[in-house]
C-alpha cells in the first residue's frame, strides 16, 4: 500500500471561488491568476474548472504554453511581460498579451518583428515599488508604446500593497486615476483583497480584475476575515492517515528536541505527514489538525515524514484513522488553510504553492 498522504483539488470549489470573483466584480472581466502552477494546485488539474475566466494570468513562458497546449484560445496575460526580447517571438507565436513595466521591454518591442501587433498592459508604480513607470513616466512610456506599429491595444494596470490590510488602496487608486486619466485603454486593479473588499467602490472600477488567492480558498486579509464570511471554498484538501498510536504517561516527551511534554497521561497519534511533504515545519504544538474531522491540536515538532497530534479529543481514534490537515475533512468538516499557515506565522499562498512532489493528487469535484 502507498503511503497514506493525499492532496484533492476540488474542481467545484474553483469554479465556486471565480463566480464569487464576478460576483464581487459584476461589470469585470476575470482573469484566472495560475502563476505558481496555479498556486501549487496544477494548472492541467485546476484548467477546466477555470475555464470559466475570461482568461488566464499567470508569469512562466511554459506555463502559457501549458495553458495553450490545454486548447485555451482565450487571453492570456504574462503579469511579468517579457523577460529578454525573444520572448516576444513567443508572445506573437501564442498570442499572449504582456505587461510592459520598464523602457528596456519597450525597446524590445521596437524591434521586434511581427505580423501581428500585441495587446500590452502598461504597468504603473503606484507605490508599491516593485514593477511599473511611476508616474512621472507613465505618459511617456504609454505615448512611446502608442507610437509603435508592434503595438495594438494598449490597457492600463497597476497593483496594489495593501488592499489587504488597514492601509487600503486609496492612495495608490488616486495616483492612479491621476496617471491615467484621459488616456484610452481598459483598466485592471484589482487582486483579490481588492476584489472582495473594494471592487465596488467607482475609484478601482476595473474592465478586468485579478483574483489570485480567493479563487486557490483562502482569505486575503486572514484574519480579519476568514474563507467562510467571503462566500469561499476551500480548493485544496491535504489528508493523510494515523500510522501509530502511543501513550504517554506525564513527563513523558514526544519527538526531536522533546519540546512537548505531556501534564498528564495523554494518547497521541503518529501522522504520515512532514516537511517533505510541504507542511510547515515552522507548525508548533497547539497547530489546528482535524482526527475523524474531530479538531485537535498537533504536539511536538514536525519531523521530515511524520508529525504527532494530541488524541484526548478523538478517544476512538486509531491507526488509520483519517487525518485533515488542511482543507475538507469528513462530515461536512473542514480546516481552513489559513489557520495552519497562520500557526506557522506564514500564509496560505505559501503552503499551497509548497506541496511537495511526493504527494499524490487527486482532482475531484
Ligand atoms: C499574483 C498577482 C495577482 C493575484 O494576487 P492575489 O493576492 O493572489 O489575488 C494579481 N496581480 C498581479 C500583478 C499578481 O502578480
Amino acid at each position: 500500500m502507498p503511503r497514506p498522504i493525499e492532496a484533492l483539488i476540488h474542481a467545484d470549489a474553483l469554479t465556486h471561488n471565480i463566480a464569487r470573483a464576478r460576483s464581487a466584480a459584476p461589470d469585470a472581466r476575470v482573469w484566472a491568476v495560475v502563476k505558481a502552477n496555479a498556486y501549487g494546485h496544477g494548472i492541467e488539474r485546476a484548467y477546466e474548472a477555470l475555464r470559466g475566466a475570461d482568461g488566464f494570468a499567470l508569469l512562466d513562458l511554459d506555463e502559457a504554453e501549458r495553458v495553450r497546449a490545454l486548447g485555451w484560445r482565450g487571453p492570456i496575460l504574462l503579469l511579468e511581460g517579457a523577460f529578454e526580447a525573444r520572448d516576444l517571438e513567443l508572445c506573437s507565436r501564442l498570442n499572449l498579451w504582456h505587461v510592459v513595466h520598464d523602457e528596456a521591454q519597450i525597446d524590445w518591442l521596437a524591434m521586434h518583428k511581427t505580423h501581428q501587433p500585441h495587446r500590452v498592459f502598461l504597468k504603473l508604480n503606484s507605490g508599491m515599488n516593485r514593477l511599473g513607470f511611476t508616474v512621472s513616466a507613465f505618459r511617456a512610456a504609454w505615448a512611446r508604446l502608442n507610437a509603435l506599429p508592434q503595438v495594438d491595444e494598449i490597457s492600463l494596470m497597476t497593483h496594489f500593497s495593501d488592499a489587504d490590510g488597514e492601509r487600503g488602496i486609496a492612495h495608490q487608486a488616486a495616483l492612479f486615476a491621476q496617471a491615467a486619466q484621459d488616456l484610452p485603454g481598459e483598466r485592471s486593479l484589482c487582486n483579490s483583497a481588492a476584489t472582495l473588499r473594494f471592487a465596488h467602490l467607482p475609484e478601482v472600477r476595473s474592465d478586468w480584475v485579478r483574483p489570485g488567492i480567493m479563487t486557490y480558498g483562502s482569505a486575503p486579509d486572514f484574519p480579519a476575515h476568514d474563507i467562510a464570511h467571503w462566500g469561499l471554498l476551500p480548493t485544496m484538501t491535504l489528508r493523510s492517515k494515523l500510522i501509530g498510536t502511543q501513550v504517554l504517561a506525564a513527563g513523558d516527551s514526544v519527538g526531536y528536541g522533546s519540546t512537548f511534554s505531556a501534564e498528564q497521561p495523554m494518547r497521541i497519534g503518529i501522522v504520515a505527514c512532514g516537511y517533505a511533504d510541504g507542511y510547515p515545519r515552522h507548525c508548533g504544538t497547539g497547530t489546528p489538525v482535524l482526527v475523524n474531522g474531530v479538531r485537535t491540536r498537533m504536539v511536538g515538532r514536525v519531523s521530515m515524514d511524520m508529525l504527532t497530534v494530541d488524541l484526548t479529543p478523538v478517544p476512538d481514534a486509531d491507526l488509520g484513522s483519517e487525518v485533515t490537515l488542511w482543507g475538507n475533512g469528513p462530515a461536512g468538516s473542514m480546516l481552513p488553510i489559513d489557520e495552519v499557515a497562520q500557526a506557522a506565522g506564514t500564509v496560505g499562498y505559501e503552503l499551497m504553492c509548497a506541496l511537495a512532489r511526493r504527494v499524490p493528487v487527486t482532482v475531484t469535484a
